[in-house]
């Protein structure tokens, strides 16, 4: 799972989060501390204006009272104030020349430049106040002067005293120095308070991460978060989105199920492959059809169904795009006819779907019906033959002998009535099949069935010296059958025994009970059938010797009318014999009431 960058991602948030509210703190502290340094400073300095004024002002006052207006009197008198307050103090005449000054000596005094431009004195003799700040002419340094009038003798005197700025700037620094060590612990108070704020928000945006990861496992986890706020609404987004991908899927899966059911019940085999070739889908039928057992995906269809003739018909559907039939013959453990369409599947980049339906059955239909009409042909041709033959020769005289003509007539009889036996027998046969035969199943008594089957063709049989005789125990019971049809299969049987059977010979027709079937059973003392003509002795047509056949009167129809009737009862018909040792021929039928016996 990709946990990785959806962590990253998170933090992303959360580091930005933390950033800007940070950032926003820092702005708003260093723009407060910029203002409020200015204002400082600002009130620092009027302060300090105000004071030097008043310091100046109390000089003057002194030396007015003193009435020291001259250096001798001035300077020690302003030493002794100006030390009070650590300043230096100036006394300026009326013309500007300096009287006293309390960093110069009394001799230096002469040397000092006229003081009267200098702009706090101007100031000051003009406005009775005066400041400036710059450096001392005399001494040389910075210097802050403050300057106030003294109306003195001969005009307006200036008082002036100059401290350093270095004092007021050292306080202006001091007080900055607080204002940062204030803004950068505020900054860090406000870091934390954010750092906890972002995580507090962040929290329930953690679980929805978590919550939207275990959805992807497994569609059934909600958010189970219940709020007003931007989170719950994304928690509900979240839901929902689970619940429409859990309906979707849900769909998804029954129309899967419903395909593959419907896939797996059809009767035709489908083979599906991708763009690829290769398989991706075959069906139960398609397996059952070429024993296909194991995974089928990603293999070949040439490895599930070998036959190149199906890796050519996909090769043509994908080639022309469109779909392909053909009618496979499939060699292999169980060979079979299949007729297989391959269509392209519409859609770019797709493979296609191949739909087999086996077609064995219906071909070896197809092969028993045209044998059948074959045989129908053949066996008419020869009466017919026969039949015209013999009246072409009455035509062309032969009726005037009367020999002739009775012999003729004769043949003529004998092909009719074969045709007609044969007709009737074909008929017959065509209803039992068409179920257009009533069968109507009653109680019937077995040895009386038995012995009317016997008695009914006894005398046929004495005519080759033939005996019947019936062996049937007494306890035989009854068997639910036809009785029309039970009649005309067991003399079909009897018939047959008497043709194929040596003249003075017994039929025996027996009868029991097996469970809930009764057999009959009619045996003989005939050459018998050799093994390899066994199962195929009830097929139609089929004969062991057709001209023994044809000349005993047979159609080649018996047996398959007996077995016809015996199924159409829910019974069955078979054959058990030795060549030199006679024939058994059976019929089974389901007993009438087990429970009686
Ligand atoms: P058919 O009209 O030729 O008798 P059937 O269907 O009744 O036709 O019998 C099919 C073939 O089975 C016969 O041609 C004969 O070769 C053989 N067959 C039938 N019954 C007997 C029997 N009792 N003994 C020996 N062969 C028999």
């Amino acid at each position: 799972m990709a946990s990785g960058p959806r962590a990253t991602a998170t933090l992303g948030l959360r580091a930005r989060l933390l950033l800007i509210s940070i950032a926003l703190v820092a702005a708003g502290l260093l723009l407060a501390n910029w203002s409020i340094s200015r204002a400082l400073d600002r009130t620092l300095r009027d302060r300090a204006r105000a004071q030097h004024v008043a310091e100046a002002s109390l000089i003057g006052a002194s030396l007015r009272h003193a009435g020291a207006y001259s250096t001798a009197a001035a300077d020690p008198l302003l030493r002794e104030l100006a030390a009070h307050v650590g300043d230096r103090a100036t006394l300026v005449a009326p013309d500007g020349s300096v009287v006293a000054d309390t960093a110069l000596s009394a001799a230096a005094l002469g040397a000092v430049e006229n003081h009267g431009a200098r702009p706090e004195v101007v100031d000051a003799r003009r406005d009775g106040v005066g400041f400036a700040e710059r450096q001392s002419g005399t001494l040389h340094r910075d210097l802050a002067y403050a300057a106030v009038r003294l109306d003195g003798p001969g005009g307006p005197w200036v008082l002036r005293v100059a401290v350093s700025p270095a004092v007021e700037a050292t306080a202006r620094a001091a007080s900055r120095r607080l204002l940062l060590a204030g803004a950068l612990f505020g900054l860090v108070v406000a870091a934390g308070m954010s750092w906890l704020a972002v995580a507090l928000a962040a929290r329930p945006l953690r679980r929805l991460t978590e919550v939207a990861r275990a959805m992807g496992r497994d569609l059934t986890v909600r958010t189970r978060i219940d709020a007003d706020d931007e989170v719950g609404a994304l928690a509900g987004a979240l839901d929902g989105l689970a619940d429409g991908l859990a309906a979707a899927l849900a769909r998804l899966e029954r129309d899967r199920d419903r395909l593959s059911a419907m896939l797996e019940s059809m009767a035709e085999g489908v083979l599906v492959t991708d763009a690829n070739g290769q398989v991706v889908l075959a069906n139960r039928a398609l397996r059952e059809m070429f024993l296909i057992g194991g995974d089928v995906e990603g293999r070949e269809p040439i490895e599930l169904v070998r036959d190149a003739e199906l890796r050519e018909l996909f090769a043509e559907a994908i080639r022309t795009g469109r779909a392909a039939t053909r009618e496979l013959s499939i060699e292999g453990v169980r060979p079979r006819r299949v007729m297989a369409r391959v269509a392209p599947v519409e859609q770019p980049g797709a493979g296609a779907v191949a739909v087999l339906s086996d077609v064995t059955e219906l071909r070896r239909l197809e092969t028993v019906r045209r044998d059948f009409v074959a045989n129908v042909s053949h066996e008419l041709r020869t009466p017919i033959a026969a039949i015209r033959g013999a009246a072409e020769t009455l035509l062309l005289g032969g009726a005037n002998r009367p020999d002739t003509a009775l012999e003729f007539a004769g043949i003529i009889d004998r092909h009719a009535e074969r045709l007609h036996r044969l007709v009737e027998d074909l008929l017959d046969l065509s209803r039992i099949e068409a179920r257009e035969l009533r069968i109507d199943p009653t109680e019937l008594d077995v040895r009386a069935e038995a012995e009317r089957a016997a008695e009914l063709l006894a005398m046929q049989a004495k005519a080759r010296g033939i005996r019947v005789r019936t062996d049937v125990p007494a306890d035989a019971g009854s068997v639910l059958a036809d009785h029309g049809a039970l009649e005309q299969a067991l003399t079909n049987l009897v018939e047959n025994a008497i043709k194929y059977g040596p003249e003075r010979s017994t039929i025996t027709v027996r009868a029991e009970a097996r469970g809930e079937r009764v057999r009959f059973v009619v045996e003989d003392e005939g050459p018998g059938i050799e093994p390899k003509h066994l199962p195929r002795l009830f097929e139609r047509f089929y004969r062991v010797d057709a001209g023994r056949s044809r000349r005993a009167g047979g159609t080649g129809l018996g047996l398959a009318i007996v077995k016809h009737l015996a199924e159409a009862m829910g019974g069955a018909a078979g054959v058990e014999s030795e060549v030199g040792r006679g024939s058994r021929f059976w019929i089974e039928l389901p007993a009438a009431d087990v429970s009686s016996r």
